[in-house]
């Protein structure tokens, strides 16, 4: 272990989001005071709200979880909101924990920020190899620069910052608006929506064809307290399951779980975006860290807190 979270302040940014707030519940067995703020505390778009929470709250660690998040369609629609917002965040957020010598800080970033073409499953060096997806590139931009904040402050400070890239993540406290939304909630909502209405046809955007990888954000959770124990280099790590499925293939799924039998059918005025996105997750694995919850059985869970909840 590299380092000992018992008795420590640990401030988690975004607790409210699916990941802050799965980092949340995970941290309450690790014996350490867990810091949250809401946006009429600190907005962590304006530095000096930021640096005020920093200097009276001193904590001794950061798990940044915040972030602008969306789906294929609100990257293309609010590419400013997503560059602008995300840059301010994580510039304050790094900023303050070095002038309050926060000891350990954890950047979470987006599989998004590899080429859109890297090859599969895709290594932690493939990072700026090539060009990136149109679709979400501001994002993308937002999150390298992220990284590379964490590493230049390591690099000339010497702080013990590092950085985990996660996939696409799922579970309790996902964003169900469709117009926003990543592909797993749009799709457990519309199917959920197709059998209420008693619909024959449920519709997917794009071909269907593209695969893509699913964490829950309870496993999500547990590897990031798992790399900020046991985890102090520059380079970034890859959070994965390290297996993926075509939206199609994700959509029978959650059919079957759902309890659906109409048609799967596609819409192509949607856009695919990148074709694959596996990530390869050996340098996790070999670290010692592996999922536990399985897609179907995550799936149920996200579905269940979806009909608590909306
Ligand atoms: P991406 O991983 O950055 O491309 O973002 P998304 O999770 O939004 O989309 C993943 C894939 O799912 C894309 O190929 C989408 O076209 C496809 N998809 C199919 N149906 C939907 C839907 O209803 N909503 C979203 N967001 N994506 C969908």
């Amino acid at each position: 272990m590299t380092y000992n979270l018992q008795g420590k302040r640990i401030y988690v940014a975004g607790h409210r989001g699916m990941v802050g707030s799965a980092v949340v519940r995970r941290l309450a067995s690790e014996g350490c005071e867990v810091i949250t703020a809401d946006r009429a505390r600190a907005d962590l778009k304006r530095q000096s709200e930021v640096e005020a929470f920093f200097k009276s709250e001193r904590p001794d660690g950061v798990i940044m979880a915040a972030a602008k998040v969306g789906g294929i369609l609100a990257n293309d629609l609010y590419p400013a909101e997503f560059l602008y917002d995300n840059l301010m965040i994580e510039s304050n957020i790094v900023h303050a924990a070095h002038e309050a010598d926060v000891e350990k800080f954890l950047f979470l970033g987006s599989s998004c920020i590899y080429p859109k073409y890297a090859e599969q499953p895709i290594r932690e060096d493939s990072l700026l190899t090539g060009a990136l997806e149109p679709t979400n590139e501001w994002y993308a931009i937002a999150k390298i620069a992220g990284i590379k904040l964490a590493q230049s402050y390591r690099k000339q400070y010497g702080h013990d910052y590092i950085s985990a890239m996660p996939t696409n993540l799922y579970g309790p406290g996902d964003n169900f608006d469709l117009k926003t939304s990543h592909v797993m909630p749009a799709i457990i909502r519309k199917v959920h929506e197709a059998k209420m209405n008693g619909d024959k046809e449920v519709v997917v955007w794009g071909t269907g064809t593209p695969r893509r990888e699913f964490l829950h954000s309870d496993d999500c959770a547990d590897a990031l307290v798992f790399l900020f124990k046991n985890y102090s280099a520059p380079e970034h790590v890859n959070v994965g399951s390290g297996e993926d499925v075509s939206i199609l293939e994700l959509t029978q799924i959650v059919c079957e779980v759902v309890g659906y039998e109409g048609q799967v059918v596609n819409d192509l005025s949607k856009p695919d975006g990148t074709p694959r996105k596996l990530m390869s997750a050996d340098v996790l694995r070999g670290l010692g860290w592996q999922p536990k919850i399985g897609l179907k059985e995550g799936i149920l869970n996200a579905y269940s807190w979806y009909l608590e909840n909306h």
